[in-house]
């Protein structure tokens, strides 16, 4: 270092300059698009970036205005705000769409500022662009597969509903909301206990809304498929639906959420319900039949050898029915079986089950009846048979026999012994009870 550049006022002058080349250097790497204009908007100055970025070298941009950059996509209010900002005194910073020198668009965000000489006049315009691009495509994707998603949803016949870690409806779709009965936008915000639906089982009893399929998604992990649900409207109907839950799960594999989907199966159920009915109902004489009555009579064998419950079972056969067909044709004799039939299960206590077992032969489950109760049950059945008034036949008389439920006894040992019983009722005179010993 030369002696001379040790004088004060030097130094500090070199030290301007060192950091002024410093800055123009800092401008000139800049990966930003950095150009500056007069205060007529001529530009005065780009640095590299921009001619990489907009594709105008800076002969090209050099004396000519900012309007190179115009796409044509931007309002004539944005530059007229743009300037009044400017002119204000402003620094301006928005987005805007320009167009490079090859016609192609980009997005960018635009900063200008104002360069004022001592006496405040503006002496010049520093404009800095960060080319947003690849963001705003981005964004555009994300809200067209967005709008893609929420479409599929809304076109969806099955109801779906996406419920956060503490079973809050985030998000349901429009068939959610029919199914449930609920107004758009309804089900957002509620959780599966919600007073405005009750969920019951199959069976008619109340579904807790802990064991809902998508409480157990979420507290259990676990997944549940067709679960059926009867669920009762806010407006007092009744729907049945089929249910599956998904757990949603965080990357780490915590649960997060769940995803229910769900179809109205009401009109399905109604009409398997109908084929079940039909296939459990003795067509004659709107009794169980045989095939209903032998399930449902194991269950009870089972639940009272479990339980220690007694069970009685009363078997019934009309007296001298072949000669009512003899006398008055087979169709006065299958109207008779009806009136007999509605007799029984007319006489029968709350729980009990009467069955055609077979030709003119009924089967009486009665639960939780000991020998007392199933003889006065089985007595006031004889009874209600015999008073029957039947058009042309007159009366007629049933002939039963009653077993109760012993300790190892199964569906067969039970049947048979009041099978037995019938056989000594019959032999003793017909129109009777005989209980076994
Ligand atoms: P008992 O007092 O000993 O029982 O005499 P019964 O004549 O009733 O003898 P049994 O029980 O053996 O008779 C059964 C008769 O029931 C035979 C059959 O003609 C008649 N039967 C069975 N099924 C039907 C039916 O579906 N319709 C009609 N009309 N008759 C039936
Ligand atoms: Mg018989
Ligand atoms: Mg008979």
């Amino acid at each position: 270092m030369s002696p001379e550049s040790q004088s004060e006022p030097l130094a500090a002058c070199e030290d301007e300059s060192a950091r002024y080349r410093e800055f123009a250097l800092a401008v000139q790497v800049a990966g930003h698009a950095i150009y500056m204009t007069d205060p007529a908007g001529v530009i005065t100055y780009v640095n590299p970036e921009f001619e990489r970025a907009t594709g105008f070298s800076p002969a090209e941009a050099l004396g000519k205005t900012p309007r190179i950059l115009k796409s044509g996509l931007m309002s004539d209010g944005y530059y007229r705000d743009l300037w009044r900002a400017l002119l204000g005194g402003e620094t301006w910073s928005e987005e805007v769409i320009n167009r490079r020198k090859d016609g192609s668009v980009y997005y960018a965000l635009q900063t200008i500022a104002s360069i004022k000489d001592e006496s405040g006049a503006i002496k010049s315009f520093v404009a800095i662009q960060s080319d947003i691009t690849a963001t705003k495509d981005l964004e555009r994707a994300l809200e067209r597969s967005e709008g893609l998603y929420r479409s599929v949803l809304s076109s969806m016949r099955e109801g779906v509903i996406l419920q956060d870690e503490a079973g809050v409806i985030k998000t349901a779709n429009a068939a959610a909301e029919r199914i449930l009965g609920l107004r758009r936008d309804g089900a957002t915000g509620r959780t599966n206990a919600d007073p405005a639906w009750r969920t019951i089982r199959e069976d008619g009893s109340p579904y807790p809304a802990e064991e809902h399929p998508a409480m157990l998604a979420l507290k259990a992990g676990v997944q549940v498929d067709e679960a059926v649900m009867g669920l009762r409207r806010p407006s007092g109907e009744l729907v049945w639906i089929a249910i599956n839950a998904r757990p949603v799960r965080d990357p780490d594999g915590s649960v997060r959420g769940v995803v229910t989907t769900f179809v109205d199966i009401s009109e399905r159920k109604q009409r398997t319900d109908a084929v079940k009915r039909a296939a459990e109902t003795d067509f004659l004489t709107g009794l169980r039949n045989r095939y209903a009555m032998d399930r449902s009579l194991r269950e009870a064998t089972a639940r009272a050898g479990r339980y220690g419950e007694d069970l009685a079972l009363i078997f019934l056969d009309i007296d001298h029915f072949k000669q009512v067909n003899d006398r008055f044709g087979h169709d006065l004799g299958d109207l008779t079986l009806s009136s007999v039939a509605a007799a029984i299960a007319g006489g029968l206590r709350a729980g009990d089950q009467a069955a055609r077992w077979g030709g003119e032969e009924f089967i009486v489950a009665a639960h939780r009846a000991d020998r007392a109760a199933a003889r006065a049950l089985a007595e006031r059945l004889r009874a209600a048979v015999a008073a029957l008034s039947l058009e042309a036949v007159g009366s007629v008389t049933v002939s039963l026999g009653v077993a109760l439920y012993r300790p190892g006894d199964d569906l067969d040992s039970l049947v048979g012994r009041a099978d037995k019983a019938l056989y000594a009722a019959k032999a003793a005179g017909r129109d009777r009870v005989v209980m076994e010993d």
